[in-house]
């Protein structure tokens, strides 16, 4: 047994194997080859294995995301097949005489470079795609693993780092734990692994020899257990147990109000990434959603969701949670979520950069689209509009002229919507100064703990360096949630939280005593909160 020790992200014990996962485009050589045929015959296999895992994949997709997400998978196996393709990799392995690897490489970066210059946007987002295509099929022939392919067992996945796209294309059931050498603890990825209930340790020193074996992933202790002998195997499966039976001492709490002990109602909401998550929130009982990372349905795609997409998902969540509300926010692209089809220009400094409303403002069909998707499903429940990263109290002028433009709009069309409210993350310092005058433009306050640690300390929310020194009780944030409550407040706005610091257990009282009307947390942290809420007075 061995037992390496890493950060906790999420204090879960998990049990399993290990996927090793390893990622990135791997160098690909050019060897020369005598046997042609032979060489012909390997690719056609990957080839097949390929569609294979394509068909797969779309099936599951169907069932998760929908049709119309699905429907990439389908144009990647047409393209797999597509004549011109296939020939000239064909005819590189005859004509060369190279590797299957090569010819599949070089045939994927001339027709990827072939459309990137193309004018039409369509086949300028196909570049990608033929990318990804060719990716694949090096990826079957070199047997190296895609997350996709996790295998039947739930599994402990093991990797370098992970992407947020990486994480969220995951398969939730069979996914036990996850274990990195990189990524902080405030990360997107850290935060879908909260959001999905799952043990997670980051900063280990991983090793690739651990494919297969068995491990524990001790979220509570941060320790990685390799080959656990059977005293710890049976010391840890006890702890699982009495979390079990903690988790269900708390789930006593659920159909409970979320009212302090003087009287005082909060609403105790959940966040989440996407339709899957729902389902989670419903379990937790949480009395409404607080936070949809609407950029889910963007990183879970290869190209722009149309309006039907998005209103689908939009209307089930919105009809799932029968009447209780649901805060979406508009789409927050950029910095740590990259998404290919929006071909964004590398940047030194992409936290500070061009992303969420900055892109949406500057590229307003994007923006549009989603709105009137947003718009149309609030005539099926409790929709309430957000939106990221907001400086200016021009912005958020800009922002419900465009509204109010697409309000016009859809009644010309005779389209149905609801009332709905909008409001705004407060996750900027220049936020928190402006808030008494924003606060007039908007319904709510959402304050996102995150990012406004990270600009107000001026630190790398994903810099695991800084993890030590990124301090969110520091008072100068606490000071700037008490300001934002109070602007808040003055003008009529309820005022939450979002951010990872609301599900902070040690805080809590501290926030109730502020005043805060909301607490939006994953879902796992709504019971927990909401047993605090119950034992405080606001009054003292
Ligand atoms: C935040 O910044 O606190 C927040 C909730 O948004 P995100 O973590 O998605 O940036
Ligand atoms: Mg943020």
């Amino acid at each position: 047994m061995k037992v390496y020790e890493g950060k906790s992200i999420f204090k879960g014990i998990a049990i399993g194997k290990i996927f090793f996962y390893q990622k990135g485009t791997q160098q690909v050589k050019r060897v020369k080859i005598n046997d042609v045929e032979a060489e012909k015959k390997r690719y056609e296999a990957a080839n097949a294995k390929a569609i294979e895992q394509l068909e797969a994949l779309h099936a599951k997709a169907v069932k998760e995301v929908g049709e119309a997400n699905a429907a990439v998978f389908e144009v990647h196996m047409m393209m797999l097949e597509d004549d011109d393709y296939v020939s000239s990799i064909r005819n590189m392995i005859e004509t060369q005489q190279v590797n299957a690897e090569f010819a599949i490489a070089s045939t994927g970066d001339n027709f990827s470079e072939m459309f990137s210059q193309m004018d039409d946007e369509y086949f300028k987002a196909r570049a990608a795609d033929v990318k990804d295509i060719s990716d694949r099929l090096i990826a079957v022939l070199s047997q190296r693993e895609s997350v996709g392919d996790m295998g039947e067992e739930p599994v402990i996945v093991v990797a370098d780092d992970l992407a947020p796209s990486e994480t969220v294309q995951m398969d939730k059931e069979k996914l036990l734990a996850f274990v990195t050498r990189y990524g902080s603890a405030n990360s997107h990825t850290a935060i879908l692994a909260r959001t999905m209930n799952i043990p997670a340790l980051i900063g280990v020193e991983i090793e690739e020899e651990w494919n297969g074996h068995m491990a524990i992933v001790d979220g509570k202790n941060a320790k990685l257990y390799i080959d656990p002998d059977e005293e710890t195997l049976e010391k840890l499966r006890t702890e699982q147990q009495k979390d079990i039976e903690a988790r269900e001492l708390l789930s006593l709490l659920k159909g409970k109000e979320d009212v302090t002990a003087d009287g005082k109602h909060i609403k105790l909401y959940a966040n989440i990434a996407g339709v899957a998550d729902v389902a989670n929130v419903l379990a937790n009982d949480a009395a409404g959603i607080g936070l949809f990372r609407s950029e889910f349905l963007y990183l879970e795609a290869q190209d722009y969701p149309d309006e039907e997409t998005q209103f689908l998902a939009y209307k089930r969540v919105a009809e799932n949670m029968a009447g209780r509300k649901v805060v979406v926010r508009t789409l927050d692209i950029g910095a740590d979520k990259q998404v290919d089809y929006f071909n964004l220009d590398k940047e030194e400094n992409p936290a500070m950069g061009y992303r969420a409303i900055r892109i949406c403002l500057d590229r307003p069909k994007i923006f549009k689209t989603q709105l009137r998707a947003l718009i149309r499903a609030s005539a099926y429940g409790e929709i309430a509009i957000m939106y990221p990263m907001i400086i200016s109290v021009e912005e958020v002028r800009k922002i419900k002229e465009i509204v109010e433009e697409v309000k016009t709009e859809l009644t010309k069309q005779g389209i149905a919507y609801g009332s709905f409210e909008q409001g705004i993350m407060i996750e900027t310092p220049a936020a928190v100064v402006m808030s008494d005058e924003l606060a007039k433009e908007v319904d709510f306050f959402s304050i996102g703990t995150n990012d406004l640690t990270q600009y107000t300390l001026a630190m790398d929310r994903q810099n695991m360096k800084l993890d030590s020194m990124y301090d969110p009780h520091h008072p100068a944030i606490l000071r700037m949630i008490q300001k934002t409550i109070e602007n808040g407040h003055k003008e009529g706005c309820w005022v939450g939280i979002c951010g990872e610091l609301g599900a902070d257990t040690t805080l809590t009282e501290t926030f109730l005593k502020m005043g805060v009307d909301e607490l939006s947390v994953s879902p796992s942290f709504v019971l927990p909160i909401r047993k605090i809420i119950r034992e405080t007075s606001v009054q003292e």
